[in-house]
């Protein structure tokens, strides 16, 4: 029987409502117990969601940009004081460690202070005398309403990559964050609307697939971001793009990482360590795949991982000095085991298994210790699909071509990165390689908030990325304005050959 559970509702106009008969647990990894219940919104809870953002857009896209984008500021001002709060909700709902919390919120911090320089951003293109007396200019006008559904894996810096840069270029919003932890992203939510934003300009709608269908289809929606799985990311794209909207849908990824027979072992290691099990693996950008170059370079790899991860200290995300906390749930904490199981079928050698860990004063908590497999090949479930865990493969091949070859050949290309200390290395890599972010001794090429960032192949449906210049365009339509002021008494025949400047 359930204890009564607080309610985690919706925000919309402005305010808290409750919407919608259904709710989902949400639950602390760390000790496998239900903290809150999150309210999934129906039907009529996005409609009335749209129906504010709709509402709020007129007056918000007339307000000028300079005053939008204070607003920014001071909203990334309450961020900063209220930091350790939404670290906490983080770490308690999805179970990343505090500083790993912290990390995702910085970068999130960056993205709305990029948002900040809107009126910089927005400023358009200008042409004088296009023609005699005539002058032409672009303009970025806003959308109207755009949504952005989001993953478990990063609840603070995903919804930051969306919205403030959304709302600052004038469009209104609607967020429907993952249902697994949800409360840090409504927290930050409200702490938008303490800075000034009006009611209705960022709406907040917790929910399901229901909810996710309603924005998909509802004409008063213009834009979609997406950021999660690969297939629900398909799904968005077609679904969306069938019912007229622009659609930006970031998915999964399976990111290697090659190792040269020259490069620094102790320095890809180390780097290595961190881009594999950080977060427990449950990211986009993670590295679940090392590719070495020679078995000298695998053999030197392998004994050295296997002497860091025996160092790892897990534990609850809140304690201190912990390197990896739990997954998010237990069915993706058996996802992740059976995979394991899995690999070991397919004929890899298990070289740590992480699978017999329990956390003393944590037995019910969603734990799984790092795990090591060697002989890696192309073909296995554990090569070809996205774990999201802190499993981590050695794949051995002969040359960078081989390499190369098998990276291109991998139906996702968000990440990948090479260790070498030999320019001319790196430079074929990243000139050739079939990924859309590319790190050189850099193992989680996550670009910062002035660039944008998004995969290739099936790591990214749409056009343009997420978040810097891309999501100026992405939440912007170009208007081509051409003007003369034909001088008085001046009148010219009618011209019947196309206008050009002769
Ligand atoms: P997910 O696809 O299960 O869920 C993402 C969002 O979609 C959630 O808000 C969820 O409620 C909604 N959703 C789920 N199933 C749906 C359905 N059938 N119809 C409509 N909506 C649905 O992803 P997740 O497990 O929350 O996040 C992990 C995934 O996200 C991983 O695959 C990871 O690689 C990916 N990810 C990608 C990036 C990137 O930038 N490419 C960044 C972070 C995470």
């Amino acid at each position: 029987m359930h204890q009564e559970q607080p309610v985690i509702t919706h925000l919309i106009n402005g305010q808290p409502v409750d919407g919608g008969s259904r709710s989902a647990d949400v639950f602390n990894p760390a000790t496998g117990k239900v903290g809150e219940q999150v309210r999934l919104a129906d039907r009529a809870t996005v409609e009335s969601a749209i129906a504010a953002a709709q509402a709020a857009f007129p007056a918000w896209r007339n307000t000028p940009p300079l005053k939008r984008a204070r607003v920014m500021s001071r909203f990334k001002e309450l961020l900063e004081q209220h930091a350790d709060t939404i670290c906490r909700l983080i770490t308690d709902e999805h179970g990343k460690v505090l500083a790993d919390s912290l990390g995702e919120l910085q970068r999130g911090i960056e993205n709305v202070e990029y948002a900040s320089y809107a009126p910089e951003l927005l400023k358009g293109e200008h042409s004088r005398n296009v023609g005699p007396g005539i002058d032409a200019w672009s303009e970025f006008q806003a959308l109207g309403v755009c949504a952005g559904i989001t993953p478990f894996n990063f609840p603070a810096m995903v919804p930051l990559w969306m919205w403030p840069m959304a709302v600052a270029c004038g469009n209104t919003f609607i967020l429907k964050p993952s249902e697994r932890d949800p409360s840090s992203t409504l927290f930050i939510a409200q702490l938008a609307q303490d800075a000034g934003l009006p009611p209705g300009v960022l709406n907040v709608v917790n929910g399901d697939k229901e909810a996710v269908d309603t924005l998909l289809t509802d004409p008063r929606v213009q834009a979609i971001s997406f950021v999660g799985s690969t297939p629900v990311a398909e799904y968005i794209y077609s679904t969306g793009t069938k019912h007229g909207k622009r659609v930006q849908a970031l998915g999964g990824a399976k990111n290697h990482a090659v190792v040269m027979p020259d490069a620094d072992i102790d320095n890809a290691v180390t780097a290595l360590m961190g881009a594999a099990f950080g977060s427990c693996g449950e990211r986009c950008m993670a590295i679940p795949l090392v590719v070495a170059v020679g078995d000298a370079t695998a053999d030197a790899v392998r004994e050295k991982l296997v002497a860091e991860m025996a160092r790892m200290k897990i534990g609850s995300g809140r304690e201190a000095g912990c390197d990896m906390g739990p997954l998010v749930t237990k069915a993706h904490l058996d996802k992740v085991r059976g995979y394991v199981d899995q690999g070991v079928e397919e004929g890899a050698e298990l070289v740590v298994d992480g699978r017999s860990l329990t956390v003393a004063g944590h037995e019910a908590g969603y734990f799984l210790g790092p795990c090591l497999f060697d002989r890696v090949t192309p073909g296995m479930r554990i090569y070809e699909e996205e774990i999201f865990g802190p499993v981590l493969g050695i794949v051995r091949v002969d040359s960078l071509q081989a390499a190369m070859a098998m990276i291109d050949a991998h139906e996702y290309g968000n990440g990948t990165c090479i260790f070498t200390r030999d320019g001319e290395t790196a430079r074929h890599f990243t000139d050739h390689i079939l990924v859309g972010m590319v790190g050189v001794n850099v193992p989680l090429p996550v670009p910062v908030a002035y660039h944008s960032f998004g995969g290739w192949k099936r790591s990214l449906f749409g056009d343009l990325n997420a978040y810097g210049p891309d999501a100026v365009r992405f939440y912007t339509r170009r208007k081509q304005i051409t003007q003369r002021w034909p001088s008085a008494g001046v009148r010219e025949g009618a011209v019947f050959s196309f206008p050009s400047s002769k």
